[in-house]
C-alpha cells in the first residue's frame, strides 16, 4: 500500500541523509554539556526574582560563609574547587536554606550553577542521624540522574554520613525493604514506584523534592504525569524545587503544577552578536569545490583551530576523511556517537589535540568553544523545510558581548538555492557578509 511505502522512505531517509533527528536528542544534548563543562558560563545579565510574598527582604549572598553552612559542607563546596555563589547560587541558595523552606522555581541556561545549589540545598536540609529518605531527586534520565549524584558525592564528601541510592530502573530492591539512604535520585517511573507500589521510600517523611531539567523531562510522555503524582503523595510543608533551562509555556504550566507558592528566579541567557565577526561567503559549483576552497583556505591565512559545520553525517564523515588525506588532525562530531564518545571528542578538541573539529549541526548545538577563532558552514543551516536557520546561523558564529574575540566567519555557497539563503541570512541580521575570492585571500588577514 502507499501507507507503507511512505514509512520505508523515511526510515531511509532518517539512516541515511537526513538532517540528524533531534526529536529525542534534548536528554543527551543535556547529558553532554554536562560532560564537558566544567566551569560557569559567563552571563552578565541580572538575574529577575519575584517573590511569593514581595514584602519579605530579598537575601542575597556573595559567599558561601555567609549562608551558615555545616563546615562539612562548606568545606565540601571549596574542595570543588568554587570560590564564591554563582549569578543564580547568589540569591537561589538564600532562600532553598531560609527556615521555614520556600519553594523555588529557576530557570537559567546549562552551567550556570543550578545543580550546585540544590544539591547543597538538599545536603543541607537532610538530618544524617535519621535513617530514612528525607530529600527526592527527579530527573529526566538514568544518566543524567548519575550526573547529579557525582555532584552529591563530591560535594558531600566530608559529610560520609549521609548517602545516596539512585531510582533507576535497572536498581531491583527486594520486597519489603525500607531504605536507609536520605538522599534518593531517579526517574520519575521508579521513584513513582518505589513511593507507591513498593513502599520503599515513605513520601510523608520527605523534606526537599527537586525536579531538575523540567523542560527536557516534560519532552518524554508519561513524565509529567508520573512527577506530579509523585508530588502528590509528599506532604505539605516538603520544599518544592523545579529546575529548568528554558521556560516554554508548557514548562512554566508543568512548573506552575509541581511548585506552590513559588519563588521564582529567572537568569535570561546572554545575547549573541555578530558584530565582532568578520563574514565572509565562498562561491563554489560542488562539494569538492568547497573542499579545494577550504585547502586554499588552510594554505593562506593561519587557522589555531576551526569548526566546520556541514548539514549531514555523510557530508561530515566524507570531509573528515578528505581533510584526513591532506594531513590535518580532524576530529568527527556525529550523531552516531554515544554522548561519552562525543563528550571525549570535544574535550580532546578543547585541549587542541586537534585543530578542526568536522559536525553536523545538531551535534553541535549548545556547546561552546571559545577558543574557536574561524567557523566555516561548509552547508548554510536551514531548517527542515529548507528555509534558513537564523537561529542556529547566529548560535555557531555569533559571541556573547563581554567576552568575545574577534571572530572569523566563512560561507560556502554551491548553488543557486544556498546563495538565497546566504542572502536571506544576511537581510535577517542586516549584516554584510561579504565575497571571498579564495586565490586572493590577503583581504582578510
Ligand atoms: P547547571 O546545573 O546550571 O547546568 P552546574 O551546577 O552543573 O550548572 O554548574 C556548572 C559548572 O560550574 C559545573 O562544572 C560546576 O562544578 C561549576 N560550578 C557550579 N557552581 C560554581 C561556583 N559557585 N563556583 C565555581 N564553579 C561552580
Amino acid at each position: 500500500s502507499s501507507a507503507a511505502a511512505k514509512t520505508d522512505v523515511k526510515v531511509q531517509n532518517k539512516g541515511t541523509d537526513e538532517e540528524e533527528n533531534d526529536k529525542d536528542d534534548k536528554a543527551a544534548q543535556s547529558l553532554l554539556n554536562k560532560l564537558i563543562r566544567n566551569n560557569l558560563v559567563n552571563n552578565t545579565n541580572q538575574v529577575e526574582v519575584l517573590q511569593k510574598d514581595p514584602n519579605s527582604p530579598l537575601y542575597s549572598v556573595k559567599s558561601f560563609e555567609e549562608l551558615r553552612l555545616k563546615p562539612q559542607l562548606l568545606e565540601g563546596v571549596y574542595g570543588m574547587g568554587f570560590n564564591r555563589p554563582s549569578k543564580i547560587q547568589e540569591t537561589a541558595l538564600p532562600m532553598m536554606l531560609a527556615e521555614p523552606p520556600q519553594n523555588l522555581i529557576a530557570q537559567s541556561q546549562s552551567g550556570t550553577g543550578k545543580t550546585a545549589a540544590f544539591v547543597l540545598a538538599m545536603l543541607s536540609h537532610v538530618d544524617p542521624n535519621k535513617r530514612y529518605p528525607q530529600c527526592l531527586c527527579v530527573s529526566p534520565t538514568y544518566e543524567l540522574a548519575l550526573q547529579t549524584g557525582k555532584v552529591i558525592e563530591q560535594m558531600g564528601k566530608q559529610y560520609p554520613e549521609v548517602s545516596l541510592v539512585y531510582a533507576i530502573r535497572g536498581n531491583k530492591l527486594e520486597r519489603g525493604v525500607k531504605l536507609q539512604e536520605q538522599i534518593v535520585i531517579g526517574t520519575p517511573g521508579t521513584m513513582l514506584d518505589w513511593c507507591g507500589k513498593f513502599k520503599f521510600i515513605d513520601p510523608k517523611k520527605i523534606r526537599v523534592f527537586v525536579l531538575d531539567e523540567a523542560d527536557v523531562m516534560i519532552a518524554t510522555q508519561g513524565h509529567q504525569d508520573q512527577s506530579i503524582r509523585i508530588q502528590r503523595m509528599l506532604p505539605k510543608n516538603c520544599q518544592m524545587l523545579l529546575f529548568s533551562a528554558t521556560f516554554e509555556e508548557t514548562v512554566w504550566n508543568f512548573a506552575q503544577r509541581i511548585v506552590p507558592e513559588p519563588n521564582i528566579i529567572k537568569l535570561k541567557r546572554e545575547e549573541e552578536t555578530l558584530d565582532t565577526i568578520k563574514q565572509y561567503y565562498v562561491l563554489c559549483n560542488s562539494r569538492e569545490e568547497k573542499f579545494h576552497a577550504l585547502c586554499n583556505l588552510y594554505g593562506s591565512i593561519t587557522i589555531a583551530q576551526a569548526m566546520i559545520f556541514c548539514h549531514t553525517r555523510k557530508t561530515a564523515g566524507w570531509l573528515a576523511g578528505e581533510l584526513s588525506r591532506e594531513g590535518h588532525q580532524v576530529a568527527l562530531l556525529s550523531g552516531e556517537m554515544q554522548v561519552e564518545q562525543r563528550a571525549a571528542v570535544i574535550d580532546r578538541f578543547r585541549e587542541g589535540k586537534e585543530k578542526v573539529l568536522v559536525t553536523t549541526n545538531v551535534c553541535a548545538r549548545g556547546i561552546d568553544v571559545e577558543q574557536v577563532s574561524v567557523v566555516i558552514n561548509f552547508d548554510l543551516p536551514v531548517d527542515k523545510d529548507g528555509n534558513p536557520d537564523n537561529e542556529t546561523y547566529l548560535h555557531r558564529i555569533g559571541r556573547t558581548g563581554r567576552f568575545g574575540k574577534r571572530g572569523l566567519a566563512i560561507n560556502m555557497v554551491d548553488s543557486k538555492m544556498s546563495m538565497n539563503i546566504l542572502n536571506r541570512i544576511q537581510e535577517h541580521f542586516s549584516k554584510r557578509i561579504e565575497k571571498l575570492d579564495t586565490d586572493d585571500l590577503d583581504e582578510i588577514e
